[in-house]
């Protein structure tokens, strides 16, 4: 039987990995659930999968888990040392679906246990790649992408030598706004930028897909993970989302995962690699699609995009300050303080001010040193933010 837990149980990512282990419980002994705020879902799962243990990363979450929890001989539990412990759990096989920054210890952890982590926080690698990918290595870990993205690379990849790949295209629907005006993108609410045209997401992620902060995210996730340089990387935009990514090789061939827009898929593959299980994923009629479409992005209106190859060029912190700002103006946009173009600008003005800092893009990447970097850029990218609130409340 795998022991499995399940980092960000009750988000998008870890409600579908829910669904598949649900179907399957037999061959599963749950581990680890845990969420944020919503501890009625994360009870309600915890007691469903039998799991060992509950955890709200919300402290003041402890006491509505616990009576959620009540007589169904589930342990609750609250708070970043709580998360940590549960990561430290043995486990074969561990989701890491939190959102944000936060991923990146309990993820650490766990690869520190020898687990097998299937990524969904892509936060990880942009933040503190290097670490991350030294302490798989380190731990005889595996780790294993969970990103669709980045499952169509894994899986084109499959018994071909990197030093053959000339090229990896990764796709982007172009989110909500893909068709809008410039103008009229500058006064979008966050109501809008959360509605995706093809994948049902968390609210952050279906955001960050309108300003491209999430394609830029993926790029970065691209080099650390399958060790490319950033010139091997391009990003096409792809309106229906059913081809992921393609593998150029050296050979002048290219390799293309399809399917349909269901995160199952990606999630299924880590769950049963290197085995191929069936999956309750819809099946693509491609005579139905008829037809794909593919053009390169327009820079002027993802600027987000072009910091990305800016991150991968400066190197060392660069990733950790520009997701820590990126999450920082995104805050401020889904609390109505900036405006959705301004993103960009705050994120960027972040990071040029702190890569002048040679000694803190330079600093030796441990996980203190990414966290009080991530700590820097946040306070930062809010300043930056502030006088933008200021012209907006007129
Ligand atoms: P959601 O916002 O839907 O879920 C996030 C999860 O993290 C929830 O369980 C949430 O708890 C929990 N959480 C929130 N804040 C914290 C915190 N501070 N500490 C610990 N846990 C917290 O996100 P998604 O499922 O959309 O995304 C999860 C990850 O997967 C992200 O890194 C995203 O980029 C990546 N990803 C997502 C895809 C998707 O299809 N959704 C596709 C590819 C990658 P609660 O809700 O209870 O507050």
């Amino acid at each position: 039987m795998k022991r499995l837990s399940i980092f960000g149980a009750t988000g998008s990512i870890g409600q579908n990995t829910i669904d598949l282990v649900r179907r399957a419980r037999a061959e599963y002994q749950v581990v680890a659930l845990t969420g944020g705020a919503n501890v009625a879902l994360l009870a309600r799962d915890a007691i469903d999968l039998r799991a060992e243990i509950a955890v709200t990363a919300f402290p003041e979450r402890l006491e509505d888990l616990r009576a959620a929890l009540a007589g169904s001989g589930v342990k609750a539990a609250a708070g970043p040392a709580a998360l940590a412990e549960a990561a430290a759990m043995p486990a074969d096989w561990v989701m890491s679906a939190i959102i944000g920054a936060a991923g990146l210890e309990p993820g650490l952890i766990a690869l520190q246990q020898g687990a097998t982590l299937a990524l969904a926080n892509k936060e990880s690698l942009v933040t503190a790649g290097p670490l991350v990918m030294r302490t798989v290595a380190q731990h005889q870990a595996q780790l294993l992408p969970v990103d669709s993205e980045h499952s169509a690379i894994f899986q084109g990849l499959v018994g071909e030598r990197i030093e053959d790949v000339e090229r990896i295209t990764i796709t982007a629907s172009g989110g909500a706004f893909r068709d809008w005006p410039l103008d009229q993108m500058a006064a979008a609410t966050p109501a809008q930028a959360a509605t995706h045209p093809n994948w049902d997401m968390g609210q952050r992620i279906t955001i960050d897909s309108a300003s491209m902060f999430n394609k830029a995210l993926e790029v970065i996730e691209t080099k650390e993970f399958f060790g490319v340089r950033p010139d091997q990387i391009e990003v096409l935009v792809h309106p229906e989302s059913l081809v992921h990514a393609l593998v150029g090789f050296r050979d002048g061939a290219q390799m293309a995962h399809v399917g349909t827009a269901d995160m199952r898929h990606a999630i299924g593959y880590a769950l049963h690699y290197p085995a191929r299980l069936p999956l309750p994923v819809p099946r693509l009629n491609l005579a139905q699609v008829g037809q794909l479409n593919f053009y390169a992005p327009d820079p002027a209106r993802y600027p987000a995009l072009r910091l990305a190859w800016d991150v991968m060029e400066i190197g060392g912190m660069a990733g950790c300050i520009f997701n820590a700002a990126k999450e920082s103006a995104l805050d401020a946009f889904i609390a109505g303080h900036i405006g959705f173009l301004d993103m960009a600008q705050v994120v960027e003005k972040t990071l040029n001010k702190l890569a002048a800092d040679r000694s803190l893009i330079q600093a030796e990447m441990s996980l203190e040193t990414v966290k009080q970097t991530d700590k820097i850029a946040r306070r930062l990218a809010q300043d930056f933010a502030m006088p933008q609130m200021t012209t907006d409340k007129g």
